[in-house]
């Protein structure tokens, strides 16, 4: 079965095909600037030259009009027909409380994605506008939605209640969702399928450190608790976002500097985190190139993002009362060499020992950087949100043929 997942961004839309039989991507590609003039479609076909196009898309539909032009052009194409393509799977940033689970798309469905256009008002309209423009395209196939905060629905009341009056709750659902769901269930289903362990036995704590940042307590491959709260802003220090803090310093802040709600949640989201605190980037990798030149701002940075890390993870050690594997994940996560070390240094109260050697092999398969002494296996597991999603959709499929 051909499965074409698509993550679509309100000006954006990321596309992979994958071939199911060995879950391979037969081809992937970007459409950037829709709506905007001079749209750029860049799309990568296995085993062909990559393409870049720039024309005018002005809207969703017409940026999988010209995907599927492309999947099926005799220079850049990787399937005969449109036909070829079974289902289509979509990323969906917020699945409320309807979903724990992904589902497939029908007007139930939409209405309850509609719904949570409060909840998520960047990134749900978004996704329906990737749902509508595939229904557009492809009217008989079916669709399949797979959301980033239904790994985290097994979250217990206690972990995922806010202490403030609980009518909040229930007549607007101010409540801890996470995000980053399919990844955190991905990264711990390879650790145990790696570790060659029932997942059902293990306590593991997934950290997905990119852009975006959290992390979350899996136990028994069930997500207990999760770093994200209502939004994406709570929990880890991130690129542009600044993570906890006092709730107290928003209105604080909004009195002294005059600012409008609006502007503190930009201030929040996208002037905050690592770029505030070093004034250079959100990049870890120029912060990292910072440090090691000997710039103050970026070593403050590091030490910050890297501290508030530590400690998620020792409370996460206490919410599970231990922990056996701790997972790296994600562009930080997998990348940076130094933030993994620095972080095991001193995690070993909890039995942690690093291998400094296996820390600084470069690899995109999972792999354990633990010592063979270590209490806690310690691993680093490449993520992949759009094979979560072509599975989901699989299965889902499979289920309404039979
Ligand atoms: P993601 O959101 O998962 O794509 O992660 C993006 C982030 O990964 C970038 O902003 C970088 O900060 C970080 N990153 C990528 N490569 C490296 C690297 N070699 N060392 C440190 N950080 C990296």
């Amino acid at each position: 079965m051909k499965i074409l997942v698509i993550n679509a961004g309100s000006s954006s839309l990321k596309y992979q095909l994958y071939d199911m039989t060995d879950e391979s991507v037969l081809a992937k590609g970007l459409v950037e600037r829709i709506g905007m003039d001079s749209s750029i479609v860049t799309h990568k076909p296995a085993g062909r030259a990559d393409v870049t196009e720039v024309s005018e898309i002005l809207e969703h539909t017409t940026a999988i009009r010209k995907v599927l032009g492309l999947l099926t052009s005799p220079e850049h194409g990787v399937i005969g027909s449109v036909d070829e393509i079974e289902a289509v799977g979509h990323r969906v940033v917020h699945g409320g409380e309807y979903f724990g689970e992904s589902a497939v798309v029908d007007s139930d469905v939409k209405s309850k994605i509609r719904q949570l256009f409060d909840l998520a008002p960047l990134h749900n309209p978004a996704s329906m506008m990737g749902i509508k423009a595939a229904e557009a395209n492809m009217p008989n196939i079916p669709q399949v939605v797979v959301f980033d905060t239904a790994f985290h629905q097994s979250m217990p009341e206690h972990a995922y209640l806010y202490a403030i009056p609980r009518v909040l709750y229930k007549k607007h659902k101010v409540r801890r969702y996470g995000a980053h769901g399919t990844s955190h269930d991905y990264v711990s289903q390879a650790a145990a399928e790696f570790l060659g362990r029932p997942i059902e036995d293990l306590k593991i704590i997934t950290c997905h450190i990119g852009n975006g940042a959290s992390i979350t307590a899996v136990k028994n491959g069930r997500s207990i608790d999760t770093s994200m709260g209502m939004t994406p802003l709570e929990g880890l220090m991130m690129g542009t976002r600044s993570g906890d803090l006092d709730p107290a310093i928003v209105p604080f802040v909004m009195n002294k500097e005059e600012l409008t709600v609006n502007e503190v949640n930009s201030m929040l989201n996208k002037h905050s985190g690592l770029l505030a605190i070093s004034g250079i980037s959100s990049d870890m990798r120029e912060i990292t190139e910072g440090m090691q030149n000997g710039d103050a701002n970026s070593k403050l940075a590091f030490d910050m993002y890297e501290y508030r890390l530590r400690k998620y993870i020792g409370s996460y050690a206490a919410v599970m009362n231990g922990v056996d594997t701790i997972v790296f994940t994600a562009g930080v996560g997998e990348n940076s060499v130094v933030l993994r070390e620095k972080v095991c240094e001193n995690l070993t109260y909890l039995g942690v020992e690093l291998d400094k050697e296996l820390n600084a092999i470069r690899s995109g398969e999972p792999r354990r950087i633990s010592s063979a002494n270590s209490k806690v296996e310690v691993l680093v597991v490449p993520t992949n949100e759009e094979l979560v999603i072509a599975r989901d959709t699989n299965r889902l499929v499979q289920g309404l043929k039979s």
